[in-house]
């Protein structure tokens, strides 16, 4: 688990405290996409300073290629995505909303080509098309009036000073994980994405075994990625029947692998691991 899922941890506190800043409950307009992005770069910024990124060009270029590949054709809004490698051993990726996708180093090392670490960009890409965790932030908010606040910095016209409480509960709507419904929706719509961005979604598919099979000879070493994505073999089973679904001819010509991606891949296996986490 990585440090800076002390948000999701205090999440409790700072509901807490953000309910005690609140002036009025009223009714709350929904987050408009402008407002989604404001918030989400806001948080990015914030995890950007904690998180050990990979800085290294290359790497950087490629991994927001890819992404960006599979982002142009996957979210109709046209937000402009990025995506970062974080120098982290733990097998982890998450989404935050407005399009920043975070991929750990160690997930890196297990994708062995390039439709696997593909495949689990769309799945995240997904996560931000459906505006999971901004869904989260609106529930949160109808059961907690004191989330009003948030809009209130999205909208400009809180304090200073609560803008990190608003950036906070970002966090905790992130790291808190999806609902299983989430999980599916980010899975079928991710095999869409690929297949439109001319890439193999079998990739979604063997990362997922290869990471399940990992699980089952050491429990501790996938955990991150597994304990917010409940992949069982039923979910393997309902990936790979909505594959076998497409329809025929639609799976011809896809890419699998590249050089550019064992390249990438062998530039982040010779990385220093990151000195500081
Ligand atoms: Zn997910």
């Amino acid at each position: 688990m990585l440090s800076f899922n002390s948000n999701a941890r205090n999440a409790g506190g700072i509901l807490a405290l953000v309910g005690s800043l609140t002036i009025g409950a009223g009714c709350v307009p929904a987050i408009s996409t402008q407002q989604e992005v404001q918030l989400g770069d806001q948080y990015a910024a914030e995890l950007n300073r904690e998180l050990p990124l990979v800085r290294d060009q290359a790497i950087v270029n490629y991994i927001n290629s890819l992404g960006n590949q599979i982002a142009q054709r996957a979210d109709p809004r046209g937000l402009r995505y990025h995506f970062y490698v974080v120098n982290a051993p733990e097998v982890n990726a998450f989404a935050v909303p407005g399009g920043h996708v975070y991929v750990n180093r160690g997930l890196i090392e297990r994708a062995t080509n390039m439709s696997e670490l593909a495949g689990v960009l769309a799945h995240e890409i997904g996560h931000v098309v459906h505006r999971h965790s901004v869904e989260q932030i609106q529930r949160a908010q109808t059961a907690n009036t004191g989330l009003a606040v948030v809009y209130g910095v999205l909208l400009g016209r809180s304090p200073s000073g609560i803008e990190q409480i608003g950036t906070q509960v970002i966090g905790s709507a992130v790291f808190a994980g999806y609902s299983r419904d989430a999980e599916r929706e980010a899975d079928e719509t991710a095999i869409r994405f690929l297949v439109a961005s001319g890439i193999n979604p079998e990739g979604l598919v063997t990362m997922f075994e290869k990471l399940l099979a990992e699980r089952q000879r050491n429990p501790g070493g996938v955990a991150e990625w597994f304990s917010t994505h409940p992949t069982t073999e039923e979910r393997i089973e309902t990936t790979r029947q909505e594959i076998a679904r497409l329809p025929a001819g639609s799976l011809q010509n896809l890419n699998t692998n590249s050089q550019a991606y064992a390249d990438f891949r062998s530039r982040v296996n010779g990385l220093p691991a990151s000195a500081s986490r």
